[in-house]
């Protein structure tokens, strides 16, 4: 952890430490076709819920794993980011786990 605060490239101004989110509002029950003949699946009752999910990065190491099957071995980052309070510069990092 630094405790120096970043500062913009662009116009000078202090950056704020932050992640990469998504987020998306799914239902729970799948909703259904307007072309479905089917028998509708009543009775539940559909729930929104908001999934959050965070982006890594992925990178392949160049190695190989596995001792019968190879596989390219892959390395997972999260990424993080920095944002200017002044122009809303978004800077993002890769970072080790
Ligand atoms: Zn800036």
């Amino acid at each position: 952890m630094s405790s120096v605060d970043k500062v913009c490239p662009k116009c000078g101004g202090k950056m704020m430490k932050g992640e990469v989110k998504f987020s998306a509002e799914q239902l729970s029950t799948r909703a259904p076709s307007p072309f479905s003949t089917g028998i509708p699946m009543g009775g539940l009752p559909s729930v929104m819920e908001t999934v959050e999910s965070r982006p890594y990065w992925e990178e392949r190491t160049g190695e190989k794993t596995g001792f019968i099957f190879k596989r390219d071995e892959k390395r997972r980052m999260t990424v993080v980011g920095y944002r200017c309070t002044l122009c809303n510069f978004i800077d993002l990092y890769a970072q080790d786990r």
